[in-house]
């Protein structure tokens, strides 16, 4: 049977934006969803102006349904109270809702299909911090080294309307190195100040 693409939240929930759509809970639009036990949906403030998105989904995401609850969340976490900035106040999400086996990077087509989601997630949203490679690659469509782009501002064009995009380090990259760690440490300070 042909599936629908597009699956409206709520039309009743004021948090939600009215132009935000998400996956079906048995979206089969790409073969993420064989390994899948919950969708992870973005979390915090959706009608936050500021994004940021990570890679996927991990184990302890894709039992709970919601993104940065395992060990690279709790650094991020962190991170955030370190520096003061209240996670509610922001919307986290990643550039696919299933999670990819054995943790490996989401696949250029996986993250195609599950684009749709995370284009209606970001739409009207006035910065979009940029966690990691894949979401860069994803976003950017940038396939180089991280340290070459970090914390210098880019932008992309979300439908009809142009966003800053900051790209940093993913938290994961962050755990065992004090250089990445204090680069994410400024672009979550700069959130703070500018846009939260
Ligand atoms: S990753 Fe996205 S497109 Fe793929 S099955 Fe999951 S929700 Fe659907």
């Amino acid at each position: 049977m042909k599936q629908s693409r597009l699956f409206n939240y709520r039309e009743d929930d004021d948090s939600v934006p009215p132009e935000m759509v998400r996956p079906r809970d048995d979206c089969k639009l790409c073969g993420l969803c064989a390994g899948r036990t919950n969708l992870v949906l973005p979390s915090g403030d959706l009608r936050s102006r500021v994004a940021f998105v990570g890679e996927a989904p991990g184990e302890t995401e894709d039992n709970l349904g919601r993104p940065f609850v395992g060990k690279s969340g709790k650094l991020l976490d962190r991170l955030m109270k370190d520096e003061g900035l209240d996670r509610s106040k922001v919307m986290i999400t990643n550039t696919v809702k299933c999670r990819p086996p054995n943790n490996r990077a989401p696949t250029e087509e996986e993250m195609a299909a599950c684009r749709q989601f995370l284009e209606s997630e970001l739409y009207g949203k006035d910065v979009i911090v940029g966690l990691g490679k894949s979401s860069c690659r994803d976003l950017l469509g940038y396939e180089g080294k991280m340290g070459d782009i970090v914390n210098k501002d880019r932008s992309i064009v979300v439908r009809d309307r142009e966003i800053l995009f900051i790209p940093t380090y993913h938290p994961a990259a962050c755990i065992y190195n004090r250089g990445s760690t204090d680069a994410l440490r400024a672009t979550i300070r700069r959130i703070r100040d500018e846009f939260v």
